[in-house]
């Protein structure tokens, strides 16, 4: 017999996760359409972005709908774009995968916060080139007290620091080397928000793992399309993602890191 929350078996926690994250998936393909324009999320309800005729809510079931009608306005017939069911998918999986790591946790709720922010953030930045102020302004705040209670108030403000000053000296650094913006200013606010959620230690693993993943992809760019070197591409998606890695594996990956490079004391 269950006799309290935490002896549920995994996979309830994963389905639990998956069915929100695919209803959160839903709210964030409106965030992705609406927030660059400055609309309401909330205000009007979905509609067709090709009819405008507004979305029935028994056509609104993430991936569902989008399957039962095949791809296709129930209205004009016009195919729906593949990236929203897509999107719906990947924060439901996400979300999955997040309960089933942290269980019913505060860890959990925080993270259940976050990841669909990371998925919005993406999106956004490889369509616009822009890490919505919306976010990454509340996502400070956000990011000291969620930071506070995981790791302590000091170890979230170092982190803000951290993060947040390292970015802002290479900006001014390439700023007054090159006279022109490289790294913008959404990068700055991001990376400050990360660090203040995370941590000194995760903030400097994830601009490690960003730089890195940016630079094997700006590498294979240069190589397949000629992208000239520094060609503008966006940061916001490879920081996401290294944040994702961190959430996930941060701390495995660095005890492993210390354990095998450190020098012991004998
Ligand atoms: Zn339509």
């Amino acid at each position: 017999m269950i006799e309290n929350i935490s002896q549920l078996p995994p996979w309830i926690y994963s389905l639990v996760g998956l069915v929100f994250g695919l209803m959160v998936g839903s709210f964030a393909n409106v965030c992705i359409a609406r927030l660059p324009k400055k609309q309401s999320v909330v205000f009007p309800a979905s509609h067709c972005p090709h009819c405008n005729k507004p979305i029935h809510v028994t056509d609104n079931i993430p991936l569902i709908s989008y399957i039962l009608l095949k791809g296709k306005c129930r209205n004009c017939k016009q195919k729906i774009s593949l990236i929203y069911p897509a999107i719906e998918l990947i924060t439901g999986l996400l979300m999955a995968a997040l309960f089933y790591r942290f269980g019913f946790t505060w860890e959990c709720l925080i993270f259940a916060i976050v990841v669909p922010a990371l998925v919005i953030i993406t999106m956004i930045d490889i369509e616009h080139q822009i890490i919505p102020d919306v976010i990454t302004l509340p996502g400070i705040p956000f990011g000291l007290v969620a930071g506070s209670y995981m790791n302590g108030m000091w170890d979230s403000f170092l982190g803000l620091l951290v993060g947040g000053g390292l970015f802002w000296l290479l900006a001014e650094g390439y700023f007054r080397m090159r006279g022109k913006v490289g790294m913008g200013g959404g990068d700055i606010k991001y990376i400050a928000a990360a660090g203040a959620l995370m941590g000194w230690v995760q903030v400097l693993f994830i601009i490690f793992i960003g730089a890195l993943a940016g630079g094997i992809f700006g590498a294979i760019g240069m190589g397949v399309k000629k992208l000239d070197f520094l060609s503008r591409i966006p940061f916001g998606p490879f920081l996401a993602l290294a944040t994702l890695i961190s959430i996930f594996f941060g701390g495995s990956i660095i005890d492993w890191y210390l354990d095998t490079f450190m020098p012991k004391p004998l």
